[in-house]
Parts: C-alpha cells; structure tokens; sequence
C-alpha cells in the first residue's frame, strides 16, 4: 500500500452495540493501530427510519469507555445527502443509472432466480427505459455479465456474476433514502479509507461496492471479513437476534472475549483487570495470521 493505513468502524445507529459489533471494532482498530495507521469511526445513519434515537451516542459511550480512540470527528451519514446526490448525477451522465418503476410484486412476479444476498435477483425490466405511462420510484445501477472479484485478507478469492447473482442494483430506494451501497462507497472514498476491515455478513455486498467504485472513478481498497459471532442457533448477533447490550462495566472482560473470538491468545487475567492493560497487551500481541478464516463462529451457550 503506498498511502498510509487508514481503516474505519462504521457502526449503523439502530440498537446498542453488542459482541458482534465489538469485534469488528476491536479487528478494524488493531489492524489500523498495529500498521501506524489511522482509525475512523463513521455513523451509518443514512436509512433513516431505522435509526433508534440516542443509539449514535451510546454506541461512541460505549466505545470510549472500552478505550477506543479514534482519529477526527464522528462523520454522520444523515449529513452527506448532498455528496450522495453528487455521486448519482454522475452515474446519470456517465448513462450508467437508470430509473426502475417496477414495484416489490412485479419483481417477485417477473424474477427468474434468488439472488446471492438471498433477495430476488432483479431481471432488469426496467434496463431499456420506462414502460410508457409509468414513473421512476427507484434509481438502479447497471451491472454487466462478467465476474467481479477480489482477493479477501481472511476469505481468499470472491467473486461474483453481478447480473445472474445481483442485477442492476438499487442505489436510491423508492422512499427517496440513499441506499447503503451508495453511501459505503461514496464516504469510504471521500474520507480516504484504504483498508476495510469488517464482518462477514457484507461480504456478498463487496462486489457490488467494488462494481460502484469502478463506476465512480475511486481507488481500489483492501478487505478483511472478519468471522462473525453467531448464537448457537446459527443466527448472526443483531437487534433482531435480541443481542445483548455490552455493559461497560464489563469492558476489559468483554475486549479480551472479542480478542478470543480473533483467535488471539490473550491471557485470561487481562479478563478482571483495567482496559488499558488489555490494549496494552493487544498492541504488543496482536496476530492477524491468528483471526479465524472463517465465516461465522457460534458463541457456546
Ligand atoms: N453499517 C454497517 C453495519 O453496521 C457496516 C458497514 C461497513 O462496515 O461497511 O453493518
């Protein structure tokens, strides 16, 4: 990499933070820190709805208190519709954009296949224009036949046929809200990160957002999916899972679970003492060759 280090935390504001998200922060931080680099925290509060008033702030309390420090301010997606609107007139221009008036049922009617983040594949109805009579709800980029791939830090090679596994993606939603894919693509790019480091759930969004970068003209960036915790249901941690809030009283307990979790041999005494001792070890200690290669790992019961 010639530019320095700079990797990021981009939690979404929609609950507590939880071991799952703490992991990806601890794996993200120890990357950057480990290599000299910088470390970002995003709030990716772009799906408005979905946002849980207070949830941004505790999530940086919480992140503070378990000793996490990070480089510049806070960027808030809620603030960035502007650059996001940017990036779309540009695909528009470039003809790589196209509106799509298709609702939910038609999709469902017209699709031929499951897409690979378990989604219908979308069949590009809309790819030629409008239908006579009918409006644009979504806003949707064209992908082609080809694969796009990339070589994972953990995962190895992945690739993908975004048209059979995807289709032409939707970039702006029929509520008006910027889609995630844009708005991951347009920061990342904006604030200068160059490594990603994050779970493994968005590692079927990588190509989509490697397609996008492409097609905007940014650089290429590394990726790292970390294993994600699962309960022992196999379901990934999240507010849906009803996953635990972190306590901080529990903080040096909790960073040297996550460190286990990273396949880190922190001694268990790190576990009763103070938060700095656990970072102080982590910074001398930390092992990327030791993260786990895979990508979900059930936590016992
Ligand atoms: N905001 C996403 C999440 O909380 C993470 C996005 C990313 O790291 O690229 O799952």
């Amino acid at each position: 990499m010639n530019s320095p280090y700079r990797g990021r935390f981009a939690p979404s504001p929609t609950g507590p933070l939880h071991f799952g998200s703490l992991v990806a922060a601890v794996g993200s931080y120890l990357d950057a820190r480990t290599q000299d680099g910088e470390w970002l925290v995003r709030m990716e509060d772009v799906d408005t709805p979905r946002n849980v008033p207070g949830a941004a702030n505790d999530i940086l309390r919480t992140l503070g208190a378990f000793g996490f420090e990070w480089d510049g301010p806070v960027l808030y997606q809620s603030k960035r519709f502007e650059a996001y609107a940017d990036a779309l007139d540009r695909l528009k221009q470039a003809g790589l954009l196209y509106g799509c008036a298709c609702s939910r049922k038609e999709i469902a009617d017209s699709a031929t296949h499951v897409a690979i983040d378990g989604g219908l594949a979308y069949p590009g109805t809309c790819r030629g224009g409008l239908p006579a009579g009918r409006q644009a709800r979504a806003w949707r980029l064209r992908v082609d036949a080809g694969e796009t791939a990339f070589i994972d830090r953990l995962q190895g090679r992945v690739a993908q046929h975004l048209e059979h596994d995807v289709g032409d993606f939707v970039l702006r939603r029929a509520d008006g809200l910027f889609a995630y894919q844009l708005a991951v693509v347009v920061d990342d790019a904006w604030q200068g990160i160059n490594a990603v480091v994050r779970g493994a759930d968005l590692l079927a969004s990588t190509p989509r957002q490697i397609w996008l970068q492409r097609c905007l003209g940014y650089p290429e960036l590394t990726y790292a999916h970390l294993p994600v915790a699962a309960n022992p249901a196999g379901e990934k941690l999240s507010k849906q899972t009803r996953a635990q809030a972190l306590s901080i009283d529990q903080a040096a307990a909790e960073l040297v679970r996550a460190l286990r979790f990273l396949g880190q041999g922190v001694p268990e005494a790190l576990a009763r003492g103070a938060v700095a001792d656990v970072w102080a070890w982590a910074g001398e200690h930390w092992t990327f060759d030791a993260v786990p290669r895979q990508s979900l790992i059930l936590l016992p019961a």
